[in-house]
């Protein structure tokens, strides 16, 4: 615990400062932009300029047809030769003694030393009642949702470390005998718009404080048409992991709107985005090496590549899948129509949980292909909100939106207080619009506006009270002044 305070210390005092340590990244060529990882060892010209051997004898062949040998040159005295001047733009006015800089989202961190051990240890990890508590400080509800990922997260990083110590030669003391190999442990979620599933990944990743790319499937197309490429997710990831490797190896890949990517039912043009995405998906999602570019998501000449090894990712796919419920409601109808639960028939139509009744053969009829499902072995389902739930989410988690508006408030010394039917009002409203808690924000938004803007004005005002009236409009709020 201790040590993660300290990693999570040095984290704030780095970007705090906006600073990072010079040798800690890879140099990169100017030229074809690869990291000394793969391009070995560089030459450093003056202005802090970086060269491999290969571009350095391609530019000297070009200039003097083949006739030199590198090993004799003195390359601290080319500068300012003319064929030096190459395809680059250096920092400020590129003056003389001006240092050439590759922007730093582009450089890569060097790998540590040959690991010796498990990057974390197994005590390291939480037991998933501490995450699942974690979690309920801040996600109200979905209890099943939270329990799962809870589990599925533990015995990820299980995995991952049982994995470490095998690669470095020890055996678990626990594991002698048979070596037995844990599967990825990914997970699909399930739940309609607004009912927590970004904010759940989001939470989780902070609480495991390891990095979280967020990606969004319906930008992503086959490889060579427009659009992003698969791999640009890793890409992201390790762009959150500050570029560096092996925390993006650690680190979760969350795909939002997964189901935008469903098979098209009829279709006589190649799917480029729907069943060609689920298939360049497979490999990513059971862990394989990609070459993914260094800040950008596009592969081109000038960006430099890093091999990322997605073994050790948690992939989260998470969408709507909003035919999905008509779906299960037909097969769970049909099974019940016959002998004698017959009369069972229209058991499932009001039924508001009808998504946990999900099953592979349900998702493969939404045009999910059965090798992507098989990858994503953890199904999670989050329920629909209900009037009570969003109560609570309006008041209970750490950083509720009620909360923040008290907080506001209470920097000019006024109390706000939202009396128990406004909520229920509100919780009604947000029901209406369709979106989940996302609704939440947006109706306190609208109501709120006139009273912090109206507030400031009079330094008597001591506390507002938000009514039931107010928000139907047939009233205003109660206001009480000081003293
Ligand atoms: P989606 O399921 O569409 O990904 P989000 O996770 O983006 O929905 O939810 C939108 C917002 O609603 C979140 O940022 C969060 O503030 C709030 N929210 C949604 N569900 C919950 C929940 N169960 N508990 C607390 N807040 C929630």
């Amino acid at each position: 615990m201790e040590e993660k305070d300290r990693r999570l210390e040095s984290q704030t005092e780095h970007n705090e400062n906006g600073k990072d340590n010079e040798q800690d990244y890879e140099k990169i060529c100017y030229i074809c932009r690869r990291p000394e990882s793969k391009a070995g060892s560089m030459i450093v010209m003056p202005g802090n300029m970086c060269l491999c051997h290969d571009c350095m004898q391609k530019t000297f062949d070009s200039v003097m047809g083949g006739n030199l040998d590198l090993s004799k040159i003195d390359f601290s005295q080319l500068s300012g030769m003319p064929f030096m001047n190459l395809n680059f733009v250096p920092v400020g006015n590129g003056g003389d003694g001006e240092q050439v800089q590759i922007p730093r989202r582009q450089q890569v961190k060097k790998k540590k030393k040959e690991n010796t051990g498990p990057a974390f240890e197994l005590k390291d990890i939480p037991a998933p009642h501490v995450i699942k508590q974690r979690l309920d400080e801040y996600v109200v509800g979905q209890d099943q949702a939270k329990k799962v990922v809870s589990v599925a997260v533990y015995n990820h990083y299980k995995r991952v470390y049982a994995d470490s110590v095998r690669r470095a030669g020890k055996r678990a003391a626990d594991s002698e005998g048979e070596e037995v190999s844990i599967e990825k442990s990914n997970i699909l979620m399930i739940g309609p718009t607004g009912s927590g599933k970004t904010y759940l990944v989001r939470t989780l990743a902070r609480l495991l404080d390891v990095p979280l790319a967020i990606a969004d499937a319906t930008s992503l197309t086959e490889a060579g048409y427009i659009g992003d490429d698969i791999e640009s997710v890793v890409s992201k990831l390790l762009a959150a992991a500050g570029n560096d490797v092996e925390r993006a190896e650690h680190g979760i890949i969350f795909i939002d709107e997964i189901d935008k990517i469903a098979k098209r039912q009829e279709t006589n043009t190649r799917d480029v985005s729907g069943e060609s995405v689920q298939q360049e998906l497979l490999k990513l999602l059971e862990g394989s090496r990609v070459e993914v570019p260094v800040g950008s998501n596009q592969k081109n000449a000038l960006t430099p590549l890093k091999t990322v090894n997605t073994d050790h990712i948690l992939f989260i796919c998470g969408g709507a899948f909003p035919d999905l419920e008509r779906i299960i409601r037909k097969r769970l109808n049909k099974a019940s129509s016959m002998g004698f639960g017959a009369e069972l028939k229209d058991k499932y139509e009001e039924d508001p949980d009808i998504l946990r009744h999900v099953t592979n053969k349900d998702l493969r009829e939404f045009g999910m292909i059965p090798e992507f499902l098989g990858r994503l072995p953890v199904t999670v389902t989050l329920g629909r909100l209900t009037e009570t739930l969003l109560v609570r989410i309006l008041r209970e988690p750490k950083n509720a939106i009620l909360k923040q508006y008290e907080k506001l408030l209470e920097m000019d010394e006024v109390k706000l207080v939202f009396e128990e039917e406004a909520l229920e009002w509100i919780a009604k409203e947000a029901i209406k619009r369709d979106t989940g808690a996302r609704a939440l924000r947006a109706i306190l938004e609208e109501y709120m506006l006139d009273i912090m803007y109206e507030i400031p004005k009079d330094p008597n005002i001591g506390s507002v009270i938000v009514t039931r009236p107010y928000l139907e409009k047939s009233g205003g709020p109660l206001i009480q002044m000081r003293g």
